[in-house]
């Protein structure tokens, strides 16, 4: 992909797969919170794809923390802040030099700040469950195809679990039998990332 604007591509790969999943991801959060995941995250992607190119012109830390002011405002609901927070935080994290200006370096920062955003910690079957299961892949150095098997297997991790946070927590044990929507979706975006940088 040497030929393309790294940016844009990733914000092409990532509307790809948020459009062919929307439904999919509506049916999930159906079964457990309210059915509009899908929708969320559909229209945060758009918003961003469309400004894909003015974005990829913007130095990266500053397209990051742009990314993800516009998914706070446009996902809106429980998830927009969280990825929202997730891009910012990975935006301040390159700016302020953290991890040598490597990005996936800034990672263990940005999710802790998820994790504080959403009063959130492992096992409580939400998107941070998939969050730390790629931070743990990518810090030992996995190779992209292996990043995104352990980011799936997290979120079908997320099956047998009982939700603790967000919506999904009203249900008690009727949240168990059922993917986390915010888990799928985060698995799925970190499998459209590591295909396109692979
Ligand atoms: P809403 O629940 O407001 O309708 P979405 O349906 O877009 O928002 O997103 C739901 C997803 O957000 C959940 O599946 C879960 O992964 C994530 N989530 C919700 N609340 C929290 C929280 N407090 N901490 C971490 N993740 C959360
Ligand atoms: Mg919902
Ligand atoms: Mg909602």
């Amino acid at each position: 992909h040497a030929s393309r604007p790294l940016l844009p591509g990733l914000i092409e790969a990532c509307h790809a797969v948020i459009a062919s999943n929307a439904d999919h991801l509506g049916e999930l959060d159906r079964a457990i919170g309210d059915g509009d995941h899908g929708t969320n995250m559909k229209r945060g992607s758009e918003v961003v794809y469309a400004e894909r190119d003015q974005l990829g012109s913007l130095p990266l830390p500053e397209a990051l923390e742009k990314i993800g002011m516009l998914l706070v405002t446009t996902i809106g609901g429980a998830a927009g802040p969280l990825y929202g927070t997730l891009l910012i935080e990975m935006g301040r994290g390159l700016r302020a030099g953290r991890g040598n200006g490597v990005l996936v370096e800034t990672l263990p920062q940005a999710v802790a700040a998820v994790a504080r955003r959403g009063r959130a910690q492992a096992g409580d079957k939400t998107l941070l469950d998939v969050l730390y299961a790629v931070q743990r892949a990518v810090l030992k150095q996995s190779p992209p195809a292996e990043v995104a098997a352990y980011a799936m297997s997290a979120a079908r991790d997320t099956i047998s679990m009982k939700a603790l946070r967000g919506r999904a927590s009203f249900l008690g044990d009727r949240s168990i039998g059922h993917m986390d929507p915010g888990a799928c979706s985060c698995a799925l975006l970190t499998g459209s990332i590591c295909r396109f940088l692979e």
